[in-house]
């Protein structure tokens, strides 16, 4: 997988999951979601450097409730198709 791929092996696999997309069914659009979680705690680690300024040292965000996805277009609720948002999330 370290040689480079040609334009026509990547473009392929696209081709194909046009089929698949995540289509809003109230308003057809296809670009545009939102992803919302509940009950969400984050986390921020920092460091107080000698002058008395702050570097963050490190992000844990923990997602106790339901996430969900909404359509950003007309925000029509599309949870049932997040389970492949996040197998198609990269
Ligand atoms: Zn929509």
């Amino acid at each position: 997988m370290i040689s480079v791929p040609e334009p026509t092996q990547t473009r392929k696999p696209i081709i194909a999951q046009n089929n698949h997309l995540i289509t809003c069914s109230n308003c057809g659009n296809d670009s545009d979601f939102f992803e919302v979680a509940d009950g969400v705690i984050l986390t921020s680690r920092y460091i107080q450097n000698n002058d008395g300024s702050f570097v963050q040292d490190g992000d844990e965000s923990q997602i106790l409730g339901e996430v969900r996805l909404f359509c950003a277009e007309c925000n029509h609720d599309l949870t049932a198709h997040h389970q492949r948002f996040v197998e198609m999330l990269f």
